[in-house]
């Protein structure tokens, strides 16, 4: 059986909230079988955040997730370090409004959580399985999700940008390709829409150390990129932290054309709309076709 997971222990990890600008420090808890990830702001008397569908509050330049008024934002790099490790219990304290960014990649969390240790739970995962292909589009962006054994990634990217234009990757998504081919690749930005985003009071601590900036031709950043196309992968880290807000590991293929935060939430939510062509499914269904293979005798 594919069994649920958690961490074996808890830990404490700081950093600064890239659109706040302020400290955060988190709180990893283990949790138990079917309690799913939970966020609770420490700071404040709220209820805990179930990350699931109910839980999005807004996407624009960052996944914010809350409830009753409570927030917290850029949660989509943890998530995607919790979904690639295949964690399915976890409650995250935080004491303030946003997870802190730390190098702008899922790497520090990845890191942190696989020290913590991965801890098997005695029940079996369950799935959100794809049955049927399913779009949505905006303009000329999209995504497509088919039926598909196991989780698969394609994501096409289009910039008009000299370091960037076309680049299009496939991923077989597990811990060990989450780890080798995804976790590293930063978020990026351009030169030109810093000084709007200060105005608007956002990317207040974003900095070359958690980010990678671009002016028209050129990687600002004295390191320059971790991989040639750390743009895509880092697109495909986003939306696997975004599929996290269907509240269990997902089974399919996403094709991804040109997609962010707003079209991702607006899959889970046609997704979970639509009454039938997916099913939740429990682990040990995925596994009985093998089982009714005649044995041979020797
Ligand atoms: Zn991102």
């Amino acid at each position: 059986m594919t069994e649920q997971k958690t961490i074996k222990n808890d830990f404490y990890l700081e950093g600064v909230g890239l659109h706040s600008g302020k400290n955060v420090r988190i709180h990893f808890v283990p949790r138990g079988e079917g309690e799913g990830i939970i966020f609770q702001r420490v700071d404040k008397q709220a209820l805990p955040i179930l990350t699931n569908i109910e839980a999005i509050s807004e996407a624009n330049f960052a996944t914010i997730i809350g409830t009753n008024g409570t927030s917290i934002s850029t949660t989509e790099h943890l998530l995607a370090a919790i979904v690639g490790l295949g964690i399915d219990n976890l409650l995250i304290e935080v004491d303030g409004p946003e997870i802190p960014i730390m190098d702008g990649s899922s790497q520090v969390f990845v890191e942190a959580l696989t020290d913590a240790g991965i801890q098997p739970l005695n029940s079996e995962k369950s799935y959100v399985e794809v049955s049927k292909p399913l779009s949505v589009k905006v303009e000329d962006r999209w995504i497509t999700l088919y039926p598909y054994d196991g989780l698969k990634v394609t994501f096409t990217i289009d910039y008009p940008h000299p370091l960037i234009g076309r680049q299009r990757l496939s991923v077989e998504i597990n811990p060990e390709s989450f780890r080798k081919e995804i976790a590293f690749a930063r978020t990026f930005g351009f030169k030109k829409d810093l000084a709007n985003f200060y105005a608007m009071g956002l990317a207040q601590g974003g900095t070359l150390k958690n980010a990678v900036v671009l002016d028209e031709t050129h990687v600002i950043n004295p390191e320059g990129l971790r991989a040639r196309d750390e743009f895509v992968r880092h697109k495909i880290l986003d939306l696997l932290g975004d599929i996290a807000l269907l509240g269990h590991p997902l089974r399919g293929h996403i094709v991804a054309y040109k997609s962010g935060h707003a079209l991702h939430h607006k899959m889970v939510h046609a997704l979970m709309e639509r009454k039938s062509g997916w099913s939740y499914r429990p682990a040990h269904d995925l596994y009985r076709p093998a089982l009714r293979r005649p044995s041979f005798a020797v």
